[in-house]
């Protein structure tokens, strides 16, 4: 599979930080009702080492399969023997990172089924994974007798992500994480857009939040408000570092500051995250950059 630039940095952070040893062999929870887990190994942004695979549907099944994203064998041999219970029809990615996708081809091709997601989703993992069906915002992407998952399109991390809603409960993707960070890179993310998507969630009246890496976050209204104050912070922050009064910055000078409060292993993320901030002042007018130097 061809890397993005996420996948590229992501795999740098993992050759920097040393990811928690393998744990016990995944197994099947129920999260929320008409909604199971299992998280399976994968290539993913430490801390976290493992993706969330959500099953959505009645008990008996079938179900829809939300992010395969393990690309490995044995992982993917776990979630056969779960769905060989169940029966499965659909499968539904929320974006196209390779840590969401990484076992969906191969899924859809065994259980003879479509996948589905957003059409900007869909053009990114052109010739890697075969979208089959198209989702917009509001569509409702699978549906049974007691429920349906009904799509949110909230681009930033990514610019066809989409949520998906059941009942109370969101199934979140990367717009926040039970365990680690989201990463915005500006080559494929946008951070403006991804603020207003987390505006979006919170607007909404699901509480608790189902995130692709880590256990359930059961009030998700504090967890999007506590996202929304931490990026504001380090906006303000990254505004900050940004010099006045005629003189200007390097890029390496603004993360050193901007965050001093992250340990130097994490600067190479954190500079994709302050690029992507600077992106965003620079548009709205309040930084200014001239051969790589940065004023205001
Ligand atoms: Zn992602």
């Amino acid at each position: 599979m061809g890397e993005s630039p996420v996948e590229a940095l992501y795999e740098q952070v993992r050759a920097a930080v040393p990811v928690a040893a393998d744990h016990a062999p995944p197994t099947l929870l129920q999260v929320f009702p008409g909604i199971r887990v299992l998280a399976l190994r994968t290539p993913t942004l430490p801390p976290a080492a493992h993706t969330n695979v959500y099953l959505v549907g009645p008990d008996a099944g079938p179900v829809a399969v939300v992010d395969p994203g393990s690309p490995y064998r044995d992982q993917q041999t776990v979630l056969d023997e779960v769905i060989g219970g169940v029966g499965i029809s659909r499968v539904l990615l929320t974006h196209h990172h390779g840590d969401h996708v990484g076992g969906a081809a191969a899924l859809a091709e065994r259980w003879q089924v479509p996948i589905a997601a957003h059409p900007r989703t869909a053009e990114r993992l052109a010739g890697v994974v075969e979208v089959t069906q198209l989702l917009e915002d509001g569509e409702v992407a699978f549906s049974w007798q007691a429920g349906g998952a009904t799509c949110v399109f909230t681009p930033g991390h990514a610019d066809g992500h989409l949520c998906f809603e059941i009942g109370g409960a969101t199934i979140a993707g990367d717009m926040v994480a039970g365990l680690g960070t989201i990463l915005i890179d500006p080559s494929e993310g946008d951070m403006a857009l991804y603020l207003e998507s987390l505006e979006r969630l919170r607007a909404r009246p699901q509480s608790m939040i189902l995130p692709a890496h880590g256990p359930p976050i059961p009030d998700g209204h504090a967890k999007l408000t506590e996202y929304l104050v931490h990026r504001r912070m380090r906006e303000q922050r990254v505004l900050d570092a940004v010099p006045t009064g005629g003189g200007s910055a390097m890029i390496d000078d603004l993360v050193a500051t901007a965050y001093s409060d992250t340990p130097r292993v994490l600067w190479p993320l954190a500079e994709r995250s302050l690029r992507a901030h600077l992106v965003k002042l620079l548009r709205e007018g309040r930084v200014r950059e001239t051969l790589g130097r940065w004023s205001r």
